[in-house]
């Protein structure tokens, strides 16, 4: 390697088999480079998030990076790690910074069928990673009064518009929301860039029949973009562009064949990859990257830190974790870090650690997730450290 990923560790399960993988299967075959970002909770906690910020940053400066699961904290987290405060989630604060778009495709094995019988290809989600829910603002309301959204504009003219008035009911809830045209651009261009390079249709959908301005502002970009930048392209490699509203395409999608891209804003993106990830199979068979506009990426497993088997752990069993979505994680960066910097060797390194662990799988060899799922019934279900020796195993032949 020439260039170090940016390794940024986390916590509980997927921490404790980040280390494995790394032992068993990287450092084995490659002179592995990386910069090293502790983002576990008690660093997070000792730094003021500020390990967070640098990590990303990090990630700016080298265009890779790799993250493992990380706890967003609340107030049973705080109790149980003695934190000194509450920090943001981890992946809002660098999604934020980088920008961008996630992309999250299942793993696909010929041994487990989609719950949703009809899908005969992987439905690929695109979530918007800035802004909406995720950068909101909020605020308790105590007492009678009104509440106003106010524009202040540099030249000093004002805007306001009321939100909620809080007079007959007087205690509740607000929340005011943002988003950027730029951002939007941004998301919009990445999610053609993809349909293209993939070759599969892109839907996209809001509710902008309801939210006329701010979704209706997503609705338009996107077919500015389109009509602009990737008309042409689209039609040459075959790729349909398709806006509906949201929930007609969560229908679609249940009755549809899959294969295709569903651009999705960041809650959507968030709780849709989750029904995809659990219909297609199993939370840890799903790749997830961030692309960002600054041409930089940033690879993830989808799933969390495996809380409940992590306490099980600690009690000394040695759980039946699946490392699929981990590995892939560390193989979507050494494969784009060895595109970006001709390294063929690791590419190829990349291929053959993504086959090792799919062909183990297929072999009939897996771990308790996809054992339950497993038609034809598993050869054998194994713990995570022996089925990360299988794939070990597999790799050197
Ligand atoms: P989770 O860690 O994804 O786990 C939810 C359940 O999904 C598990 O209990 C397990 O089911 C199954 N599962 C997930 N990954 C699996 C794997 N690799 N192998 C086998 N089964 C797997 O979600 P969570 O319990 O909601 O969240 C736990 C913590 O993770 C929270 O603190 C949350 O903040 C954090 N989180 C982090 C990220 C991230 O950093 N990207 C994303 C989501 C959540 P069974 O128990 O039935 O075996
Ligand atoms: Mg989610």
């Amino acid at each position: 390697m020439k260039t170090p990923i940016v390794e940024i560790d986390g916590d509980e399960m997927t921490r404790v088999l980040w280390a494995v993988i790394k032992e068993k299967l990287l450092l084995p075959f490659i002179d592995l480079k990386t910069e090293y970002y502790d983002l576990g909770l008690t660093n997070r906690d000792n730094t003021n998030d500020e390990v967070t910020v640098k990590s990303a940053q990090a990630i700016i400066k080298y265009g890779v990076g790799v993250k493992c699961a990380t706890i967003t904290s609340n107030a049973a987290r705080q109790k149980e790690y003695n934190l000194k405060n509450l920090l943001p989630s981890p992946n809002a604060t660098i999604r934020a910074i980088l920008d961008g778009t996630v992309f999250r495709k299942p793993i696909q094995i010929s041994r487990v069928k989609p719950s949703v019988n009809t899908w005969k290809a992987p439905i690929v989600i695109g979530r918007h990673a800035y802004g909406d829910v995720y950068k909101a603002a909020e605020m308790e309301i105590d007492g009678p009064g009104k509440v106003e959204l106010v524009y202040t504009k540099i030249d000093g003219t004002v805007r306001r518009i009321k939100l909620a008035d809080f007079e007959v009911y007087t205690s509740g809830v607000v929340q005011g929301m943002h988003n950027y045209d730029e951002s939007i651009k941004s998301f919009a261009r990445a999610c053609f860039l993809y349909a293209i390079a993939e070759k599969i249709p892109l839907w996209f959908a809001t509710k902008d029949t309801i939210s006329k301005i701010y979704d209706g502002r997503f609705k338009t970009i996107f077919n500015e973009i389109y009509e602009t930048e990737f008309k042409e392209k689209c039609a040459a490699a075959g790729v349909q562009y398709y806006y509906t509203l949201i929930d007609d395409a969560v229908a679609r999608v249940v009755k549809g064949e899959g294969g295709f891209l569903w651009a999705c804003k960041n809650y959507d993106g968030d709780v849709q990859s989750d029904m995809i990830a659990s219909a297609t199979g199993s939370l840890a068979m799903m790749t997830s990257v961030l692309v960002s506009p600054a041409g930089v990426f940033e690879y993830e497993a989808a799933h969390g830190t495996v809380q409940q088997h992590y306490y099980r752990w600690q009690k000394g069993e040695k759980t039946s974790t699946n490392p699929t979505a981990l590995i892939f994680a560390w193989t979507g960066a050494l494969a784009k870090r060895a595109e970006l910097d001709n390294l063929d060797d690791l590419g190829q390194f990349a291929k053959q650690l993504e086959k090792a662990t799919l062909d183990t799988i297929e072999n009939g060899i897996m771990t308790g997730d996809l054992a339950k799922l497993s038609d034809p019934l598993p050869e054998k279900t194994l713990n995570s450290w022996d089925f990360i020796d299988m794939v070990a195993e597999q790799m050197k032949k």
